[in-house]
């Protein structure tokens, strides 16, 4: 590939998204686009695509528009951007003339670096678009374009003419689907067919791969939210009856949860989706519809309740989890009944043959015994060459037993049941059931009833899965699912074939002790380590500022500060995320905090709040507590407002007059909300207290 000359682009990373090294292909896209080419980017879901035109916009000289599908995933890019000191914008239908008329002067004036378009909105746009103001074009969730792709969006098919009116601007198409038809379309329809092509690896080695028998899911999944309880996840379901039922389970245990279908309104949609994004409902339980346009990077798991519908589906709902790069889990139940329910929906679609083909590959991953991650991988076309250690089979390899009278007893019951019983009555039959069915088809006359007693419905039922699977039996799906034997079958009822199958698996979430949990517990943070102390500060910042938490720092830089324990300006930009706009608005708070926690543990003191809040309780004024706990009194008043909007009983009025909180509010609405109490002070030519702004600000929050 030719280059003209390479520009160093560490210093940007640093300076404005606060990271030390490129993921793999960044640099190379980045420079790319630098040299004018037209890309073509195939990245997975959280791989770190937006960086690739982020940066390039940053370097050159005019705008980059960014076209995308959703308004909502543009405000969270946009809101992303502006909190690392990025001047960037969108403009869509629903804003005012007045604020668009804004937005094409900040273009003319050359002060905007990205603008963010739905690709209706372009015809608007047309006095800006000339190779005067653009400077590069991104197209974001470029598979919109192919009716191949699975988001086909009409809209999306006019952009062929953005190189025909600006030859010269280099276009950058950016998307997570993989397969190569939906690739050639986007070529060929944004007229770059000689544009460079980056596919990045599809693993997302981070992410826990944990596949289970859907038997008394809810049980399990309500032991896995109890053992996860300040986790943020996605719970999806196949139906929206579901969701509300795993919903209001999840709810009667006490945990933070709420469903989320299309059946819901607009509002209450947004409601849920806003609430997830910052932290204050921890679980959706969500049908499908849930999840594109959500950019949340700390989703510690995504469990499915049923199962897929296709690969595909799958890894793109997992692909929410961990996108900050920390673990994360998905786990998967899969039934079924599932099988059987998604078979009712693919039978009479125009493509049926394709569904149904790509159902049958997401049952066998489902019941694979070699590594998931292996058979993820080579269904996107790439080749792992040792097993990945992060999946359930890897962790616990199953065990192959001689299946073969197994195998006898359960073939056998289907060719006396005329092959006429789904899995159900079969079993019923091997375990010599009294029910109706069994009783009025005169099933419990067979000379097999009652010969499979030792062993669980939920094991035979594995294993005439596995029987099924192996080719020893049929299912027949148009004849109520009957059970039919198969030309297999006929050798081991006959021929005395020997079958292999492995042992059932049963395991719950509360695993016993292996090695990986064991390092998993040490990694686990600690209640009331700094990280949780961060995430408290972090939450109450988010809150008064009605931002999104993560926008403030992510978990991987609170992580990082617990790691480290940055005690100066310097050590806190070393942090990864910590750009030098970041820094600037909360980086003294969070020394501070830091600082705080130090002296604090020095001191063997377990919980810095509640060590305040005692001593308030015990009738102390905030100067004699400060000087007990050789601390500013300002950061006693910060712990007394915590604890308030904790909802314990704090006072906070006897500190601040009415006068003084009317004057905060007044500051609050003409600057805008700002998070600095600096700010504050200044506005108010420095009449009020620290501490009494800090009280007024957190009585206005809380209304
Ligand atoms: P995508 O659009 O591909 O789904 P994003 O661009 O949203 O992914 O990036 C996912 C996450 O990874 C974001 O939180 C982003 O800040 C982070 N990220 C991207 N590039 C890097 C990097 N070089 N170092 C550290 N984190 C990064
Ligand atoms: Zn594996």
């Amino acid at each position: 590939m030719k280059r003209t000359e390479k520009l160093d682009i560490h210093p940007s990373l640093k300076k404005y998204f606060g990271y030390d090294t490129f993921r793999p292909l960044q640099e190379d896209i980045i420079h790319n686009v630098l040299d004018k080419r037209d890309t073509l980017v195939i990245m997975p879901t959280g791989g770190g695509k937006s960086l690739c035109f982020q940066i390039p916009a940053l370097v050159f000289d005019g705008l980059t528009i960014v076209i995308s599908p959703l308004i909502a995933l543009m405000k969270d890019q946009v809101d992303g951007l502006n909190a690392n000191g990025i001047s960037a914008s969108f403009f869509n239908s629903s804003q005012d003339p007045k604020t668009q008329q804004t937005i094409l002067e900040q273009v003319a004036l050359k002060t905007l670096k990205l603008l963010y378009v739905a690709p209706e909105s372009l015809s608007f746009l047309s006095q800006i678009l000339n190779e005067e103001c653009i400077s590069c074009i991104a197209v974001d969730e470029a598979h919109c374009i192919s009716s191949w792709g699975h988001d086909f969006r009409p809209s999306y098919q006019r952009l062929g003419f953005l190189k025909e009116t600006l030859p010269n601007t280099p276009i950058i198409a950016l998307t997570a689907t993989a397969d190569k038809a939906t690739r050639q379309d986007i070529k060929a329809q944004l007229c770059i067919p000689e544009a460079d092509q980056f596919i990045s690896s599809f693993d997302r080695a981070n992410i826990s791969l944990d596949v289970r028998v859907g038997l008394d899911r809810m049980k399990k999944i309500g032991d896995f939210v109890k053992n996860n309880s300040n986790e943020s996840g996605i719970i999806y379901c196949l139906s929206r009856k579901t969701t509300e039922q795993v919903a209001s389970k999840l709810k009667s245990l006490g945990h933070s949860a709420e469903a989320y279908h299309a059946g819901l309104d607009f509002i209450e949609r947004s409601a849920v989706q806003d609430a997830f994004i910052c932290d204050k409902i921890k679980i959706v339980c969500a049908t499908v519809a849930f999840g594109m346009g959500i950019d949340k990077s700390n989703v510690r798991y995504v469990i499915h309740y049923n199962m897929p519908k296709n690969i595909e589906g799958y890894y793109q709902e997992i692909g929410r989890g961990g996108r900050d790069g920390l673990e994360a889990k998905a786990i998967l139940f899969h039934s079924y009944a599932d099988v059987i329910q998604l078979r009712k929906f693919a039978s009479g679609a125009v493509n049926e043959k394709v569904q149904i083909a790509k159902l049958e590959r997401m049952q066998q991953f489902s019941e694979a015994s070699s590594c998931r991650r292996k058979i993820l991988l080579s269904y996107f076309g790439e080749m792992l060459d040792k097993n990945c250690g992060n999946c359930d089979i890897c962790k616990n390899p199953p065990q192959f037993v001689d299946g073969t009278v197994i195998a006898q007893k359960a073939l056998s019951t289907l060719f006396r049941a005329k092959e006429k019983e789904a899995i159900g009555g079969i079993i019923d039959v091997l375990r010599g059931a009294q029910n109706t069915h069994v009783l009025d088809h005169g099933l419990n006359t067979l000379a097999t009833y009652g010969i499979g007693r030792d062993l669980s419905w939920a094991h035979w039922q594995q294993y005439i899965i596995q029987l099924i699977n192996q080719g020893f039996a049929e299912v027949a799906f148009h004849k109520n699912n009957a059970l039919e034997l198969t030309p297999l079958s006929h050798d081991v009822l006959f021929k005395g074939r020997q079958v292999k199958l492995t042992l059932p698996v049963d395991r719950t979430f509360v695993a016993k002790k292996t090695k990986d949990s064991k390092r998993q517990a040490k990694n686990k943070t600690n209640p009331i380590g700094l990280f949780e102390h961060l995430r408290k500060h972090r939450a109450f910042i988010a809150a008064e500022k009605n931002i999104a938490a993560y926008l403030i720092f992510n978990d991987v830089s609170l992580k990082e500060m617990e790691k480290h324990m940055p005690r100066t300006e310097q050590d806190m930009l070393n942090i990864s995320g910590v750009g030098a706009h970041k820094m600037d608005t909360y980086g003294a708070s969070f020394l501070t905090e830091i600082n705080a926690y130090i002296n604090q543990s020095n001191r063997g003191e377990k919980d810095t709040f509640s060590s305040s809040y005692k001593l308030y309780k015990e009738g102390l004024s905030v100067e004699e507590i400060a000087k007990k706990r050789e601390l500013q009194p300002t950061t006693i008043i910060s712990h007394l407002c915590k604890i308030y909007l904790e909802g314990k009983p704090v006072d906070l009025n006897e500190f601040v007059s009415d006068e003084e909180i009317t004057q905060v509010k007044e500051a609050k609405e003409i600057l805008e909300n700002p998070v600095e109490l600096k700010k504050y002070f200044v506005f108010l030519e420095g009449l009020i207290d620290y501490g009494k702004i800090r009280i007024a600000l957190t009585l206005l929050e809380k209304g």
